[in-house]
């Protein structure tokens, strides 16, 4: 049962990453620990392009996604929903007692800037949640002109979600004035799911100080407390901690500019080989996901014979469409570590078992 999972999360983990993970146990209240910490923060405040801190949560997204509306949102957030990440966190909002507004856009369409200024305009919110790429719909909001908005509301503190696009695309925090962004260990990062990682300007931190109802575990004032001192609120998941270090060296070594050139450059070839298959993006191309490929399945391809042949030839396995468009569309990560030569080789087995796969099979 081994396989090589091209899903847009969890994906595949390198070995390096899987020995980074098996050094020895250290005392997260240590010395080394806090040696640990501290080497990668600068790391890691470069990556995310700010001067803020960046926070570890052992977690995953989620967590942080919902206790930064408990520590951010006093009286109400506007949840921009675009897919099924983002409009869970509207109800996840709605869950933690939050007054929340939906600005709800089809799925496969990006944020529009000006639905998000004219509804800000009201003056009823005091935060607001998005999602840069939707990874249910592959799509890719426009950050820096959603961010140019949000800058005329001084008020309103941004919180953003790039869990599926960090590092494979340059997303400059401080430059566009975004308070809050969150990501995961599983999708661009390539680690294992279990950690969480969230970077919070002091205005926000500010924030979070005065609101009553922000708990413990995710309580951004207590993870500035503990990240002084180099160290984290509770026992961290440290397996994951040496994995991004891990992972950071690696970027480093790569350099970033060369990852986000080749993440670029294996999504157009996937998206060519696509095109060649009469497969078009689902949403528009020039808001498709630099991560993954979220296809249209026109042609009606039975998306679960083609998953159960990739897997059990070629022992690859996709993604055959997420929530309400399961069926109807189907998702192709290139997140992580993916090279010229394991989306070649993806590409070959793709067209191999497409080859003998039923079609027909009506798009409801
Ligand atoms: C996967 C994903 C999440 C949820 O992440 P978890 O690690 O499952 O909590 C949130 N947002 C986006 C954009 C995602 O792709």
């Amino acid at each position: 049962m081994s396989y090589k999972l091209f899903i847009p999360g969890p994906i595949a983990v390198s070995e390096r990453t899987l020995r980074a993970m098996t050094r020895p146990m250290i005392g997260h209240r240590s010395s080394d620990f806090v040696a640990l910490y501290q080497a990668i923060q600068p790391k890691l405040q470069s990556l995310f392009f700010t001067r803020d801190p960046v926070y570890l949560a052992t977690s995953s997204a989620w967590g942080v996604m919902e206790g930064a509306v408990r520590n951010l949102c006093r009286r109400k957030v506007l949840n921009c929903m675009n897919g099924a990440f983002s409009d869970k966190w509207n109800d996840v909002a709605l869950r933690c007692g939050r007054a929340a507004g939906a600005l709800r856009f089809d799925w496969g369409k990006p944020v529009d800037p000006e639905a998000l200024r004219r509804e800000l305009a009201t003056g009823a919110y005091d935060c607001v949640t998005l999602i840069h790429n939707e990874t249910s719909t592959g799509t890719m909001s426009d950050l820096p002109a959603i961010a140019a908005v949000l800058r005329e509301f001084p008020d309103v503190i941004s919180i953003v979600d790039t869990v599926s696009s960090f590092s494979v695309v340059p997303i400059e925090k401080d430059q566009l004035g975004i308070d809050v962004i969150i990501t995961g260990s599983q999708k661009a990062l390539a680690l294992p799911p279990g950690l969480a990682l969230v970077t919070v300007s002091a205005r926000a931190l500010a924030r979070a100080a005065t609101s009553p109802d922000r708990g413990y575990y995710f309580d951004f004032v207590e993870f500035q407390k503990n990240h002084e001192q180099g160290m984290t609120p509770s026992t961290p998941v440290i397996p994951l901690v040496y994995a991004l270090q891990s992972k950071l060296e690696d970027i480093e070594a790569e350099g970033v500019a060369a990852r986000y050139a080749r993440h670029l450059r294996l999504n157009e070839r996937l998206r060519a080989w696509g095109a060649a298959h009469g497969f078009s993006l689902f949403p528009e191309a020039r808001y498709g996901s630099r991560s993954l490929n979220c296809f249209a399945n026109a042609a009606g391809y039975d998306l679960a014979a083609l998953n159960k042949t990739l897997k059990s030839k070629h022992g690859l396995v996709i993604d055959g469409g997420y929530g309400k468009l399961k069926g109807k569309t189907f998702r192709i990560s290139n997140m992580g570590d993916e090279t010229d030569e394991t989306i070649g080789d993806l590409i070959a087995a793709l067209d191999n078992a497409l080859a003998s796969t039923p079609r027909g099979v009506a798009p409801s």
